[in-house]
C-alpha cells in the first residue's frame, strides 16, 4: 500500500513540486567513488558499496539535470565569497579518492552531458599506484589473492587477521613505507588502479575541478597537530603542481573531521571543506564546511533497474542543514 501511494505521490508529480518548494535554496552534494562496468567491478574486488556502473551514472545524471541546477567548485566558492549567486535546487558532483576508472568511464559521461565536477584526489596515489593501501590489501583479500604468512614475515608482524595487520601498519609509518614498497610485487592489478597526473591535466581540461582528499587517504581527525598539517599542506602543493592552479578544497578522507582539523584547514588556505555526512545543506553566509550524500547502486535502483522514483525519495526528504553535525564525525 505504502508503494502504490508512493507510486502515485511520483506518478501525477507532486513529488517534484514538492521538491521544487521545500529544496528550492539549497545545495546537495553527491559523493561517488568508483565507476566501473559490473563484471569488471566483480573482476577487480571493487567494493560494490562505493562502485556504481557507467550505465547507472548515465541515468543519475539525467535524473540530476530534471530536478536539479549542476553548479561547478568555482561558482560554489563564488558564492561563498560573495561575487555570486547559486541558482534554485543547485547540484554539485563529486567523486572521491582519484580511481583510474573515473578517467575511463565517469570522464566520458560526465563530458558528454555537460555537466561541471569535482575530483577528490588522494595526492601520494598520483603516479603512485599503490597508496591507497587499506583498500589494496582489502581488494588482494577478497579476492583470494593475499599471502597473508609472506605479508606478515615481510613487514614483521605478529597478528592473526588482516584487520589486526592494517591496525599495525597505519600506525607504523615504517611498515607502512615497507608496505608501499612491497605492494606492486603483491598486486601488479593495483598498478593500474589508480589516476596518474596526465589524466588528472586530461579531467581538468574536461569538466572536472582538482581539489584535495589528503596526503596518503589518512583520517585527519586521528592525527597528531603536525602530521595533520602535513596532510594539508603537502596534499594542496603536490596538487597544485600538476594542475597549476590554487587549490582550496578539500574533503575529508573516511569522512573524518572536529574542530581541529576544520581550524588547520582553513589556516592551509582551504576555502572550502567537505564532508561525509549525508545532508541537504541550507545556504547561509560564511558557510564553509558542506555536507554530501553518499549515493549507492541500493539507493537508486528497483528490481535491478535505476528508478526515478526511488531516487527521488532517497534525495528529496532528507534532512536539510546549515551546519554540519561534528557530533556524527569520527
Ligand atoms: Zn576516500
Amino acid at each position: 500500500m505504502k508503494e502504490i501511494i508512493k507510486w502515485l505521490f511520483f506518478k501525477i508529480g507532486l513529488m517534484r513540486i514538492f521538491h521544487q518548494f521545500r529544496n528550492k535554496k539549497t545545495l546537495t552534494i553527491i559523493m561517488l567513488h568508483r565507476v566501473l562496468p559490473d563484471k569488471q567491478a566483480l573482476e577487480q574486488g571493487a567494493d560494490l558499496e562505493w562502485t556504481i556502473s557507467p550505465e547507472l551514472l548515465d541515468s543519475i545524471i539525467v535524473f540530476a539535470k530534471k530536478y536539479y541546477n549542476f553548479i561547478s567548485l568555482q561558482q560554489l566558492q563564488s558564492w561563498q565569497s560573495g561575487q555570486g549567486i547559486l541558482p534554485d535546487r543547485a547540484l554539485l558532483l563529486t567523486f572521491d579518492d582519484g580511481w583510474a576508472d573515473n578517467y575511463g568511464y565517469a570522464l566520458p559521461i560526465v563530458k558528454l552531458h555537460k555537466v561541471p565536477a569535482v575530483i577528490h584526489q588522494v595526492s601520494d596515489c598520483i603516479d603512485n599506484h599503490a597508496f591507497l593501501w587499506q583498500e589494496q590489501l582489502t581488494i588482494l583479500a577478497k579476492l583470494d589473492l593475499l599471502l597473508f604468512d609472506e605479508l606478515l614475515t615481510k613487514l614483521e608482524l605478529k597478528v592473526n587477521s588482516l584487520s589486526e595487520a592494517i591496525f599495525e601498519i597505519e600506525n607504523n609509518v615504517e611498515k607502512r613505507n615497507n608496505l608501499i614498497k612491497l605492494l606492486p610485487t603483491l598486486f601488479p592489478l593495483a598498478q593500474k588502479m589508480m589516476l596518474n597526473s596526465d589524466e588528472l591535466i586530461k579531467m581538468q581540461s574536461q569538466g572536472f575541478s582538482l581539489s584535495s582528499h589528503g596526503k596518503t587517504h589518512s583520517k585527519l581527525s586521528l592525527l597528531s597537530q603536525s602530521e595533520l598539517q602535513k596532510e594539508l599542506s603537502e596534499s594542496k602543493k603536490s596538487l597544485e603542481k600538476i594542475c597549476k592552479q590554487k587549490v582550496t578544497s578539500i574533503s575529508f578522507p573516511h569522512g573524518g573531521v572536529n574542530t581541529q582539523v576544520i581550524q588547520e584547514s582553513i589556516c592551509a588556505g582551504y576555502q572550502t571543506l567537505f564532508s561525509s555526512q549525508s545532508i541537504i545543506n541550507l545556504l547561509v553566509d560564511g558557510k564553509k564546511l558542506f555536507g554530501r550524500i553518499h549515493l549507492s547502486a541500493e539507493n537508486c535502483k528497483e528490481n535491478n533497474c535505476f528508478s526515478s522514483k526511488k531516487l527521488s525519495f532517497f534525495l528529496f526528504y532528507r534532512t536539510k542543514k546549515t551546519e554540519v553535525d561534528m557530533q556524527c564525525m569520527k
